[in-house]
């Protein structure tokens, strides 16, 4: 179910543009508009989750789909052998910006441990 006031679901639908990589009915793969590494991929569900904090067993299917799909655009962008970061902000702590669940997929650099 889409939400009206949710930036991620207006590009799910096409409404808002974006450097769209891949998209099939589960998943949606766009280039992040400031990329904070060389491959800067955001993967979202289609339908409106607003964190990993709302996760459960019943999306189990779409989680599966999401990292299958993060891993064919690594080998597609050409860091799956040096290496690339798969990882998700859930909540305001953690540094969140835009409440519909998302994995940002970073790579073409080295990257630190931990993050800030
Ligand atoms: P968060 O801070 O919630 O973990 O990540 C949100 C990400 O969405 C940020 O890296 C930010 O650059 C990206 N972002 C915000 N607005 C847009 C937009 O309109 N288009 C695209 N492609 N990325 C966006
Ligand atoms: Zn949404």
């Amino acid at each position: 179910m889409a939400n009206e006031e949710c930036l991620f679901c207006h590009i799910a639908a096409m409404e808002v543009p974006a450097d769209i990589v891949f998209e099939d009915d589960v998943v949606i793969a766009f280039r992040d508009i400031t990329p904070k590494a060389p491959v800067h991929i955001l993967l979202i569900p289609r339908v409106h989750i607003t964190s990993a904090a709302s996760l459960n067993d019943a999306n189990g299917p779409m989680l599966g789909r999401l990292f299958a799909v993060a891993a064919q655009l690594a080998r597609d962008e050409g860091i799956a052998k040096s290496g690339f970061r798969l990882t998700t902000n859930s909540g305001p702590g953690a540094g969140q910006s835009v409440p519909h669940l998302h994995f940002h997929m970073m790579g073409g650099r080295q990257m630190g441990w931990p993050p800030g």
